[in-house]
């Protein structure tokens, strides 16, 4: 089956960058939102990254330029009756998602694809709430997307052959390279990634080192583009903290047990790089 027409839901961080990538990849998009001023900031966003492509020569202007007139925006989910495939980037909440995937299997006719970005909540959950099971899939982009290569592709217990195939080749159509996980809290990237992030709170909570320190020994010591808590801001600490607490509830283990300093930025809302604060000021 042949994707053409695309949805996206939220015009955050990730939903804007895969409507960004989607559209140079000459995909029509679509993008939903709860309110008309986030579509705003998310389209702004995407007029800054293509932008900064162009000046970089990675895109041309007139490729920008198209890749940006394939990109409609909308505050209805009814709108999404058309596509073949809608990918969800809502806020990491599962009460949240499962509502949206209970609207989008309204609003949508059986034969459209429903794909989550989730970072770590059940995809076969996901896809229990919804008329199709077999269509509902796991596509967790990387932030930021149009710089990052990875697409995880995540199949949930019923997910059918033909769904993976179809979104494994729109994800590769996006320029991505795909790894396949089961679904299993966090997947690969987060199961791994998470607990990481939380030791790295932990270890300057406890006054090991100070927060520049830390990222400082992270970065030139293991050779990775960005420290820990730097990379915790990027993400967002909420998401950080809720994909934490899926792998505390799901895997039942107390080393997964967000750090309370984690617990306390989020209560302040310091969320990172997106409110202006977190570890860092931005
Ligand atoms: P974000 O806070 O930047 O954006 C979330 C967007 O969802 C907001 O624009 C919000 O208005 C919108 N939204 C909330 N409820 C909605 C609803 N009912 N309908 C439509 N839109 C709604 O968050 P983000 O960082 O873009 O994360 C989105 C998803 O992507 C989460 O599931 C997260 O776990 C996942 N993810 C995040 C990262 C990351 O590094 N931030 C990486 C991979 C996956």
């Amino acid at each position: 089956m042949g994707i053409q027409k695309l949805g996206v839901i939220g015009a955050g961080q990730m939903g804007n960058g895969i409507a960004h990538v989607a559209a140079l990849a000459g995909f029509d998009v679509l993008v939903q939102d709860v309110a008309q001023a986030a579509l705003d900031k998310g389209m702004a966003t995407i007029d800054k990254n293509l932008a900064r492509q162009v000046q970089k020569a990675q895109v041309s202007a007139e490729d920008a330029a198209a890749a940006r007139a394939r990109i409609l925006t909308t505050t209805d989910v009814a709108a999404f009756a058309d596509r073949d495939l809608v990918i969800e980037a809502a806020t990491e909440n599962v009460d949240l998602k499962l509502r949206i995937f209970e609207g989008l299997a309204k609003a949508t006719p059986s034969t459209t694809l429903l794909a989550s970005n989730t970072s770590s909540i059940s995809i076969t959950a996901i896809g229990a709430r919804t008329d199709r099971p077999d269509k509902v899939i796991g596509m967790h982009f990387m932030n930021p997307v149009p710089v990052m290569q990875l697409v995880e592709v995540i199949r949930g217990l019923a997910t059918s052959d033909e769904t993976w195939a179809a979104v494994d080749a729109a994800a590769k159509r996006m320029g991505k390279t795909t790894v396949l996980s089961a679904d299993r809290p966090g997947f690969l990237v987060n199961r791994v990634l998470m607990p990481y992030l939380n030791e790295a709170m932990f270890t300057v909570m406890e006054g090991v080192g100070t927060v520049e320190d830390l990222d400082t020994a992270m970065k030139l010591g293991t050779n990775v583009p960005m420290g820990p808590l730097q990379l915790a801001d990027f993400i967002g600490l909420d998401t950080c903290l809720a994909i934490l607490e899926v792998l505390h509830k799901e895997l039942g283990d107390p080393r997964y047990r967000p750090c309370p300093i984690l617990r306390k930025y989020v209560e302040a809302g310091w969320l990172g790089k997106k409110s202006g604060r977190g570890f860092y000021k931005y």
